[in-house]
């Protein structure tokens, strides 16, 4: 039994060895204010070689411990007073909350010891964020069984959570090009167009196209053009500057840039050096212009407002793209609205 000492005189180590050892291996959190309780249930996880272990009876020093050390499962007694247990539970809770970077927020299981058994302090545990209780004192059969199912549950999670995170971003990105897809700069116009309307600042786009990509694919082969493709996109995007401007694969040959905070001018600057940045790939193309592959580009810059929608921006920018086509291609048009 884990809560009754047979030797109050031992001494253990507050910290397992192994908890500087190999940082990929699953680790518990022991929180528990009693010295002796902590060295006691460490020594007891001991027997599950595959796991580090970590402890400490003060409250704040648990919570930094946590998220540092990302643990796959705590055992926090909630008998003694001085850890308030349920308001820990609280604030570990909010934090996992409030790192929710891939869309699913991870859950770390919370076993709490107590001696205390009525109903209400349970119900209480399990509100605040608790997963179960164990009441002490605890067998060390039942305890390192209960350390291996919630183990086996976060090991399941996090792995659930890398797999999101890794669709998350294989669902924005292009597969032949590796830049973001159409859905993704769907998304980031209408995420930047409300953010320029709080700022009040412009908005541009950039609508590029290949020229005579259909002959470059009929002369060179398809392989070739995704070759060309994907060359394209990096020294497009290569050729924007600030962080906040996104390059995107709209479809086919076409490539759209999203210019949060610049205006016409500025735009109107960096689709010319998209267009050189192009043309510097030398890519041979013997129908194309000069002999090698080109782009041509259509530029739209506004102010948004509620009163206006990001489609027509998009519809702008087609037109002068339109444009800049029939005047010769390998060109850059901007018609101020
Ligand atoms: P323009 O100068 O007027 O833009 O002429 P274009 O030949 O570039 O335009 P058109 O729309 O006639 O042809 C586009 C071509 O792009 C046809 C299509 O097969 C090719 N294409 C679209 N997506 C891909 C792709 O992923 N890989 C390859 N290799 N070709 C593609
Ligand atoms: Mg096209
Ligand atoms: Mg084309």
């Amino acid at each position: 039994m884990i809560d009754k000492y047979p030797d109050q005189s031992r001494r253990y180590p507050i910290m397992s060895a192994q908890a500087t050892s190999d940082r990929r291996r699953p680790s518990v959190l022991v929180i528990d204010p009693s010295a002796s309780n902590r060295a006691l249930i460490c020594e007891c996880l001991r027997q599950l070689p595959e796991i580090r272990t970590m402890a400490t009876g003060d409250a704040d020093q648990a919570l930094q411990m946590f998220r540092e050390n990302l643990p796959g499962l705590v055992l926090l007694d909630t008998t003694q007073q001085d850890t308030n247990g349920i308001e820990l539970t609280r604030k570990i809770r909010a934090w996992e909350l409030s790192r929710i970077e891939t869309g699913i927020s991870p859950w770390t299981p919370i076993v709490f010891l107590s001696s205390v058994t009525d109903e209400d302090t349970l119900a209480q545990g399990i509100l605040a964020g608790g997963d179960d209780f164990l009441s002490k004192p605890v067998s060390e059969v039942v305890l390192l069984a209960k350390v291996r199912a919630m183990l086996r549950i976060s090991t399941r999670q996090q792995e659930i959570c890398e797999v999101h995170r890794q669709l998350k971003e294989i669902a924005i990105l292009d597969s032949l090009t590796g830049i973001p897809n159409r859905r993704h700069f769907d998304d980031t116009l209408a995420v930047e167009w409300k953010r320029c309307i709080r700022n009040d600042t412009p908005l541009s786009i950039v609508l590029s196209d290949v020229d005579f990509f259909k002959q470059f694919n009929d002369i060179y082969g398809h392989q070739a053009g995704d070759f060309c493709l994907k060359a394209v996109a990096s020294s497009l995007s290569e050729s924007l500057f600030r962080v906040e401007d996104t390059v995107a694969r709209y479809g086919g040959e076409e490539f759209v840039a999203i210019l949060p905070g610049t205006d016409a001018n500025g735009a109107y600057a960096v689709a010319e050096r998209m267009r050189q940045s192009a043309c510097d790939l030398h890519i041979p193309h013997e129908r194309g212009i000069d002999g090698r592959v080109s782009c041509s580009f259509g530029v739209a810059s506004t102010h948004p407002s509620t009163e206006k929608a990001p489609q027509q921006l998009v519809k702008t920018a087609d037109a002068n793209l339109y444009a800049a086509k029939s005047a010769g291609r390998n060109r850059v048009i901007l018609n101020l609205e």
